[in-house]
């Protein structure tokens, strides 16, 4: 494929990776729905066979990848700045995935503390059983040094992190980590979702989108997406094989079309959580407001040194007298903002969240309630009014 210069603005990359080349062609790739990929001779099918196994694209196999499938990576890897990209059925299968093509049982594996919290339970439940060891860091890396073994073979780690956004400093992160022979850096890169944060170009090894999020953008589709420097492409590829992951070309072609308008819709839903978050450091019942673009949120510089932008996700602590089901009772007052997991879409939502209920290390003691909202593409006015009106609604409850 003829694909565009590295060099060039993610935004410019966004619009042009990953399209057909040729006289004559389709803007959009079409979707190539197939188990079966026929053959005119046994000598063409052996050739296929041969050059998927060096890993070369081309039709072999539904399983072994679509031409759709294969846009969507390109447009990927383009906006990591990686060698290649592998797609999955979800986020958490390309994370799985990555995880399992570096370690082996012996093996010590240190996750951060903020990670999302399907990541500590595959470690926890999974990984402890197939005799990998795993401990957890704090996000901050003030005991990373210290917890690194001779037997560690992997740091993972997310940032911001998941619910509160603590900020890693990657690059300080991944200095550590080189100075030992064999220790693989990997990051769940959804929050920058590739657009607002590179983690391969900062030094690490391996970096995991949940397309689900950002890429996609329209609440439709489940993906993942793993890209690797050239060191861990065969590793990773290869675990991907055996473990039989593919996507399907129509989710491909949904994500394509999510991700051409990647840019403008992180953008404003960046400009409309930052007056959001604004306006509620300023709400008496609001103590906290977790917003890694808010000057004085403690990850500010380190935001502002790596990352070229934010998105719409922001988390607020209650005042610690609104109770649990106070907090309930706010986010099923709010009208424009659904109830529901995930992020990522065109449309705001809110979720109660409990940061000590998925943390080891750090300690929520003390301290309020806590609610995650993901700032869609509405008018801002009218989300601030819809927040106004429910946390007006609390106050007449504490009152009364
Ligand atoms: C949602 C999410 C995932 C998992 O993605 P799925 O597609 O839901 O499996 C992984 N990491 C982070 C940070 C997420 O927010």
């Amino acid at each position: 494929m003829n694909e565009p210069h590295s060099s060039l603005q993610p935004a410019t990359l966004i619009t042009h990776a990953g399209r057909p080349k040729g006289c004559k062609v389709t803007v959009n790739p079409v979707v190539a729905r197939t188990s079966t990929v026929v053959f005119d001779s046994m000598a063409t099918l052996r050739q296929a066979v041969a050059g998927r196994a060096r890993h070369e694209t081309g039709l072999v196999y539904g399983r072994k990848g679509s031409p759709t499938g294969e846009s969507l990576e390109a447009v990927i890897c383009a906006l990591e700045g990686g060698h290649r990209s592998r797609l999955f059925s979800s986020g958490l299968a390309a994370i799985t995935c990555a995880i399992l093509s570096v370690v082996r049982s012996g093996d010590h594996v240190l996750v951060v503390d903020s990670c999302y919290e399907p990541v500590r339970k595959f470690c926890v439940q999974y990984l402890q059983q197939m005799g990998v060891e795993c401990s957890f860091f704090q996000p901050d890396l003030s005991d990373l040094k210290a917890k690194i073994r001779p037997n560690t073979r992997l740091i993972w780690t997310e940032s911001p992190g998941s619910i509160l956004f603590e900020m890693c400093d990657l690059p300080a992160l991944v200095a550590l980590a080189k100075a030992h022979d064999n220790v693989v850096v990997a990051v769940d890169n959804t929050w920058g979702s590739g657009l607002m944060y590179c983690p391969l170009r900062l030094g690490a090894d391996m970096s995991v989108i949940a397309a689900t999020k950002y890429l996609v953008g329209h609440s439709d589709v489940m993906l993942g997406a793993v890209t690797t420097n050239q060191n861990r492409w065969t590793a990773l590829a290869d675990m991907g094989d055996l473990l039989g992951h593919c996507v399907s070309p129509d989710d491909a072609y949904l994500a394509l079309r999510g991700v051409r308008t990647l840019s403008v819709r992180m953008r404003q839903q960046q400009d409309t959580a930052l007056q959001v978050a604004h306006w509620l450091q300023k709400q008496a019942l609001i103590s906290t407001v977790f917003y890694p673009a808010l000057p004085d949120d403690p990850g500010h510089a380190i935001w502002k040194r790596d990352f070229s932008g934010a998105n719409g996700l922001l988390s607020c602590e209650f005042r610690t007298d609104v109770s649990a089901q106070a907090v309930d009772a706010f986010v099923e007052t709010l009208q424009l903002f659904g109830i529901g997991h995930s992020w990522g879409g065109y449309e705001s939502l809110a979720l109660p969240v409990s940061p000590a209920a998925v943390r080891s290390l750090s300690h929520w003691q003390g301290r309020g309630n806590v609610v995650r909202l993901h700032v869609g593409l509405e008018d801002p006015a009218d989300l601030i009014h819809d927040l106004q009106t429910a946390l007006a609604r609390l106050g007449e409850g504490l009152a009364g």
